[in-house]
């Protein structure tokens, strides 16, 4: 795989990083996922916004990579050669002489852009198949998972605890209500309306999300951002979990619940599939 590092396309074992840099140190930096479809960014303008928005936030300052970021994926996208990828760019505080909380410098950020091969989601290719398994846990994370960061413990967690069953996704709630999942956000059908957590919320903005969103509405799908208790959410006729990299997929199994079974043609998460 071809990787771009601080300004050059070098090859994956080529890479280098210092360990003194603050995102190895202190998980100190920001990314972005952005998909690539038959060769063609998804979204990028939205994708770009959030970043800057993370990087703002961490008082990172804007690289003049960052700003012409469609040119570097675009050369990367060319390289690795896969009709379909998803670019991952990390942007950290940079690299310290010393470890300290503080940083005493002017720092150079780490840019770093990687690309995978983004698999098909497999609803589209048969959209019958039973849906996700999730798991509800506390949400144990920090109070701005608005921002974009690489500090993620509190997402890996409860997905990598060996004593717990395996699930495809944790959905974290607090105080009775439902937030989002570990990397994807939450969507129900429930008495006629679509339902997805608002933005108030302790949530991360997905891109998916918002384009769904607006989507739904010009297709007249009735969606209201609001809070879902637990209660509402296990009386949900439908759930379905949204990402970049994932589209849209539904959840069959919540914990030891089973959700009701439903005809393809009447269900809604099938229906805001195909608006992607
Ligand atoms: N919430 C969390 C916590 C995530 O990690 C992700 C995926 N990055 C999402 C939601 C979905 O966001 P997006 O649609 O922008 O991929």
């Amino acid at each position: 795989m071809w990787v771009y590092l601080n300004g050059q396309i070098l090859k994956e074992d080529e890479a280098r990083i210092s360990p003194l840099d603050r995102g190895f140190t202190f998980g100190d930096g920001v990314y972005e996922v952005i998909p690539c479809y038959n060769n063609r960014l998804f979204l990028f303008e939205e994708h770009l916004k959030r970043l800057k928005a993370s990087l703002e936030l961490t008082f990172i300052p804007l690289t003049d990579e960052i700003k012409n970021l469609d040119k570097i994926l675009l050369e990367l996208q060319k390289k690795n050669k896969f009709l379909n990828q998803s670019f991952y760019i990390q942007v950290t505080r940079g690299v310290d002489e010393v470890r300290a909380h503080a940083v005493e410098k002017k720092m150079q950020p780490t840019v770093l852009v990687t690309s995978q091969e983004l698999q098909k989601n497999p609803y589209r290719i048969d959209p019958n198949q039973e849906g996700i398994k999730v798991r509800l846990e506390e949400d144990i994370r920090w109070h701005r998972c608005d921002i974009k960061t690489i500090a993620l413990l509190g997402n890996t967690l409860p997905i990598n605890n060996p004593n717990k069953p395996k699930v495809d996704e944790i959905i974290f709630h607090k105080d009775g209500i439902i937030n989002e999942g570990s990397k994807s956000n939450v969507f129900i059908f429930h008495k006629g309306k679509v339902l997805t957590p608002s933005l108030d919320q302790n949530i991360l903005p997905g891109i998916t999300r918002g384009y769904l969103i607006k989507e739904m509405r010009n297709n007249g799908i009735d969606v209201h951002e609001i809070e879902i208790s637990m209660e509402k959410f296990l009386a949900a006729e439908e759930v379905w979990m949204t990402s970049s990299t994932k589209e849209v997929q539904p959840v069959s199994k919540i914990d030891e619940y089973t959700l009701p079974s439903k005809n393809l043609e009447d269900s809604i998460w099938y229906k805001v599939l195909k608006l992607i």
